[in-house]
């Protein structure tokens, strides 16, 4: 049965981080979802998760800015409810089967605990922009966009950028781990604040309490464009989509359409959920 299409193939030009990502782990699943603009099946909880604790960290600092310090208790009590109604579409899948949802709920509530007390009851910057998106064109073949958590300027009225991780490893400085992403939106910062030379990319790891900082000035910001591009250039061109099957296929909404996914007993729970939509 051929998946339920999303809202439309993305735009040709139009490259985001994840877009690129999805490319370089598996250009079939690439193909599947941004050009054919097919829908997975399935949302992981991992990515329910992250998406649950963004939801109330961008609304700690809506509340700040709005000139309320909301306490803790009501931090956790609106984690429930947009886990709850994020929960609604009964798309999400816990992949290890082995898993129960309440352990990623408890891991959750430790995350917005953690980072209410350590950071955000500590943070006296400003906030500039929340889930703001950016967008800047390469190349006329390339727009380069996506969406910034939260940007600001520290006390000493320096601009950043900072990308909330809920993923259970730090990251690295590869291209697709810490390497281009958050650079790439302080490199989209510097171009919409013309006037300003340098611009922070950071991650904040949920899970660790840490945060990593670049400091991205207009020369880094070419650079890391120029790499985006000519990734974005690579996939553009690209007339072969292979299947590239791995640990990732667990994870992949189109496992259960897939002649060459692999996914073991034990990180089925997707594969088993997809096939029960698809059923029903
Ligand atoms: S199931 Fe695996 S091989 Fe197939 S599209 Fe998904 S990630 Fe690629």
């Amino acid at each position: 049965m051929t998946p339920p299409r999303g809202p439309a193939p993305t735009p040709r030009n139009l490259f985001s981080f994840s877009r690129l990502k999805a490319f370089d782990q598996c250009p079939l699943r690439y193909r599947f979802r941004y050009l054919k603009g097919l829908k997975e099946a399935f949302r992981s909880i991992e990515s329910h998760v992250g998406n649950a604790v963004h939801d109330v960290l961008e609304w700690l600092y809506e509340e700040r800015a709005g000139g309320s310090e909301p306490a803790l208790d009501r931090a956790l009590d609106r984690l429930a409810e947009a886990w709850d109604a994020r929960w609604e579409d009964g798309r999400v899948a816990v992949i290890r089967v082995a898993d129960d949802a309440g352990a990623y709920l408890r891991h959750g509530r430790e995350m917005v605990a953690s980072f209410h007390e350590r950071v955000f009851s500590n943070d006296r910057s400003v906030t500039v922009a929340l889930e703001e998106r950016l967008s800047v064109r390469l190349s006329e073949r390339v727009v380069f966009t996506g969406f910034a958590d939260r940007i600001g300027r520290t006390e000493q009225g320096t601009l950043f950028v900072v990308d909330y991780k809920t993923s259970a490893r730090e990251g690295n400085g590869d291209d697709f781990s810490e390497g281009l992403q958050a650079p790439l939106y302080a490199a989209a910062v510097l171009e919409r604040h013309g006037e300003e030379p340098v611009c922070l990319a950071g991650y904040h790891y949920l899970r660790h309490g840490s945060t990593s900082w670049r400091r991205v000035d207009r020369d880094e910001a070419g650079r890391v464009q120029a790499r985006f591009l000519a990734k974005a250039e690579r996939a553009l061109d690209a007339t072969e989509f292979p299947a590239r099957p791995g640990i990732l296929c667990a994870w992949c909404g189109f496992n259960h359409i897939c002649e060459r996914a692999r996914v073991p007993d034990e990180l089925s729970g997707g594969l088993r959920l997809a096939r029960e939509r698809e059923g029903s």
